[in-house]
């Protein structure tokens, strides 16, 4: 689904992603975890094309997609939900919800619209309301309803959880695994490593913008390095 492969970037000439390879399988659920300032939210922004590798490649879907325009990938099924979540707080739940269709036709609107419904309920029961009067659970809810309007392939996360009681971050991440039994791939960044190894089929370890472990969530876990250095255990 996505293959990232030596891939560098960084800002204004300063290099931040190190010849990071990484891949994300059909149906699967991968995380990113890592100190601050390790380049998750970096190697995302690479990924969406709103960062450009300095070298390296970058497939998605059996085409290259380093290079190319962020609202292209988008089309191709390729959506990130932004840290900050970028709502339009002023406008409807269900105006918010509607925005993040706008590529697809409205018959096929309605039938994402339902699903994210189905998935959401409280998106359903506050439509009307401002997406600004939300509480941040909700905003959150509402950021992942609005990108999946878009109908993903790959679905990309910073951060869910920020800012959430852990009873919500943990409604959040079940949502997250019924997006991906739906047949949704995602790839999460996440701050509690915990919550992010226990929910991923793989994740990766990342450090000064390279990986430097990977495997099956579970067993990352249980590794010593990761727990001394990202579990506190
Ligand atoms: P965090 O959890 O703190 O967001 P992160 O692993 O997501 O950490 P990044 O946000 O990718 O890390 O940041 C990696 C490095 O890139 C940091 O040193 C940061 O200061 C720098 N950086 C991030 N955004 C920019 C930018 N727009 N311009 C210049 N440097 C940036």
């Amino acid at each position: 689904m996505l293959s990232l492969e030596a891939v560098s970037a960084g800002y204004h000439g300063l290099a931040i992603l190190h010849e990071l390879d990484l891949t994300v399988g059909e149906g699967e659920i991968v995380a990113l975890v890592g100190a601050n300032g390790a380049g998750k939210t970096t190697t995302l922004r690479t990924i969406s094309g709103m960062v450009r590798p300095s070298s390296g490649s970058i497939t998605f879907d059996g085409r290259r997609a380093d290079g190319a325009r962020t609202s292209d990938l988008v089309a191709r099924g390729l959506v990130q939900v932004p840290e900050d979540r970028a709502l339009f707080g002023p406008l409807t739940v269900e105006e918010n919800l509607r925005m993040g269709g706008w590529l697809r036709g409205r018959d096929r609107l309605d039938e994402a619209l339902a699903e994210v419904h189905e998935l959401f309920p409280i998106l359903a029961e506050r439509g009307k309301q401002a997406a600004e009067t939300l509480s941040g659970g909700q905003q959150q809810m509402l950021a992942i309803g609005r990108a999946l309007m878009a109908r993903p392939k790959l679905l990309m996360l910073d951060e869910p959880s920020t800012g959430l009681s852990p009873k919500l971050t943990w409604a959040v991440l079940d949502a997250i695994k019924t997006i991906r039994d739906r047949g949704v791939a995602v790839l999460l960044v996440e701050q509690n490593a915990h919550q992010a190894l226990a929910l991923a089929d793989r994740a990766y370890v990342l450090e000064s913008g390279t990986s430097v472990l990977s495997g099956p969530g579970p067993e990352l876990a249980r590794d010593d390095r990761v727990r001394a250095a990202y579990l506190g255990l």
